[in-house]
């Protein structure tokens, strides 16, 4: 792992490894193992910041199941914008479907109340959410993430598909705002 990283006018310092990343990851898959056995739950990852989670989590994941992605934007720079906008991608009916939502991080949690609600408004047998990160000191909404990767303190971080204006997201390992 490098020492630090430079991303435009920011630095950032070595926070979690890809070698952490794995370990807990495999532990994220075993739980959701246990709990969707004899189903077959449609895995929907929400890009861009998911993709490398998404792909990771799926390898560990040994039920029949189906993917897809969306796209939620709300974010830009380092703070959130507290506005989400629409949901882009979802061509599946998930009437009667098991749902897990893959996400990067949940900041302030309107990304996952809005996905959530979004998504429990059209049916589905179930829906979950899986989070990599999440940084409960941000939350302003009351939402429980089902499978959270990290709990991690408020400070921005890039890496593992995580992005600061658009770059960062194929460093292996996650990396945190220096402060
Ligand atoms: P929320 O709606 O929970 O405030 O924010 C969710 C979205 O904000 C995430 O999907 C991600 O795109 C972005 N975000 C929140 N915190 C961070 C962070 O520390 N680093 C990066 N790169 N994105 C973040």
């Amino acid at each position: 792992m490098e020492k630090e990283v430079h991303i435009h006018d920011k630095t950032f310092v070595p926070f979690i490894t890809a070698p952490q990343l794995q370990v807990r990851i495999a532990e994220l898959g075993a739980l959701i193992n246990e709990d969707l056995k004899d189903k077959r739950p449609l895995i929907v990852g929400v890009l861009n910041g998911s993709a490398i989670f998404m792909a990771d989590l799926l390898r560990v994941i040994q039920l029949p199941c189906e993917i897809a992605f969306i796209r939620v934007s709300s974010y830009s720079g380092t703070e959130s914008t507290g506005t989400v906008k629409n949901v882009i991608g979802l061509t599946e009916d998930i009437s009667g479907r098991d749902v897990i939502l893959v996400e990067d991080i949940i900041d302030t949690g309107d990304t996952a109340k809005y996905l959530l609600d979004d998504f429990k408004s059209k049916n589905p047998a179930s829906v979950r959410f899986a989070t990599l990160l999440f940084k409960p000191a941000s939350l302003r909404q009351e939402i429980k993430p089902d499978y959270v990767g990290f709990e991690i303190p408020p400070a921005f971080v890039v890496g593992y598909g995580l992005d600061y204006d658009g770059l960062g997201r194929n460093l292996a390992d996650i990396y945190q705002l220096k402060s």
